[in-house]
């Protein structure tokens, strides 16, 4: 297949890197549009219960039919577009990508988007790691560099508890190690803490990846999709958490490694490495959001917690050409005012419709 070369917005262009646009694209409170995740499927081996509960996602769910989710060339096209309006970074999720078959075609397809000072995108991808240690070594070598594994628990019982399938947490310690061994950097753990569930593996999680080039994060556990009954009496906020892992461990903040990074940065003051919180309940980062979400069946979403989205399948279907998409989504993101975590506890915040599902829309 032809590479995908982004051809960005006219004007001179020449020595634009990626995301470098002399003109960011800017939504309707100054956000410029910088990274774009990408669902590639809406199935999971796993039933998280604060994103797939068994009793809603049991046998006779009903997934979007292989059809009507876009397929490799449509998502490489689109990402084409993304970066021609200044997208730095792709980031693959789901459901879990890695059920995707063929994923590692994909992540060629996208590792071949250049821009015009020939830079290539940014690629992450987000997965539960029940099946990294069969692909890793494909996914390295298709383009993708870095890679962030959800791993709720050390202790198996609590792992095993999160997760609702059984799904032992040794298979994914041992994916982790492989995948820094193929050569994967950085390695990024994220752990959802849920009061009443797995408060208590802060610090057995601390002290695992401690020393190791693996960088833990702790997130703050939120009303993301309507399944998961979400209340706030289970959040943890992140300054408890920095203060448990204080108890024990002399920690340090960090500079943000870029405007908008999600995570705060805190490292070991003795070397043994970074430690993130992310804290869309208690300090929430809409104001430098830059993220644009595009769904399995192809439609685009503003936010993590939007309730409706723009179709851009059927766009593509009925033949429109790029330059019609990409005014498409400019115009969309134009429109933008989203801002979700930091109105979802104001009293007289009411929001319209139904939040999208995070197995549809990835986190
Ligand atoms: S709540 Fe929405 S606008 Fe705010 S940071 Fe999350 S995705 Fe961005």
């Amino acid at each position: 297949m032809e590479p995908f070369n982004a051809k960005p917005i006219p004007g001179d262009t020449s020595a634009v890197q990626c995301g470098q646009l002399q003109s960011p694209i800017l939504d309707a409170l100054g956000r410029p549009l910088r990274d774009l995740r990408i669902s590639v499927t809406d199935r999971c081996n796993f039933r998280c219960t604060y994103c797939m509960p068994k009793q809603v996602f049991g046998s006779g769910f009903q997934f979007i039919r292989h059809q009507d989710m876009l397929s490799f060339e449509e998502i490489a096209r689109l990402a084409s577009i993304f970066t021609s309006l200044g997208i730095a970074k792709v980031r693959l999720t789901g459901g879990e990508p890695l059920l995707r078959r063929h994923i590692e075609r994909l992540v060629g397809y996208l590792a071949d988007i250049k821009c015009p000072d020939g830079s290539g995108l940014d690629l992450a991808l987000t997965t539960n790691g029940s099946v990294l240690r069969q692909k890793a070594k494909a996914l390295f070598d298709a383009g993708l560099k870095r890679i962030t594994v959800s791993l709720d628990a050390l202790d198996n019982d609590t792992y095993m508890k999160m997760n609702d399938v059984g799904f032992p947490v040794s298979i994914v310690l041992d994916a982790i190690e492989y995948a820094l061994a193929v050569g994967f950097s950085p390695v990024k753990v994220n752990a959802v803490i849920r009061k009443g569930y797995n408060e208590g593996q802060i610090l057995p999680l601390v002290a695992h990846f401690k020393g190791t080039p693996v960088i833990l994060r702790f997130i703050e556990y939120m009303d993301a999709g309507t399944r998961s009954g979400w209340h706030t009496d289970q959040i943890v906020p992140s300054a408890r958490i920095i203060e448990t892992i204080q108890s024990k461990y002399p920690i340090e903040p960090l500079e943000a490694n870029y405007p908008g990074e999600t995570a705060e940065r805190w490292r070991h003051t003795d070397g043994g490495g970074e430690i993130g919180v992310i804290s869309s309940i208690t300090q929430p980062f809409c104001s430098a959001c830059s993220r644009i979400r595009l769904s399995t069946d192809g439609k685009i979403y503003p936010c993590l917690f939007s309730t409706t989205g723009f179709d851009l399948r059927q766009l593509i279907r009925s033949g429109q050409p790029d330059d019609t998409i990409r005014q498409a989504v400019v115009d969309y993101w134009h429109s933008r005012a989203d801002r979700y975590s930091e109105l979802r506890l104001k009293k007289e915040y009411q929001q319209d419709g139904q939040r999208i599902e995070m197995h549809y829309i990835g986190g």
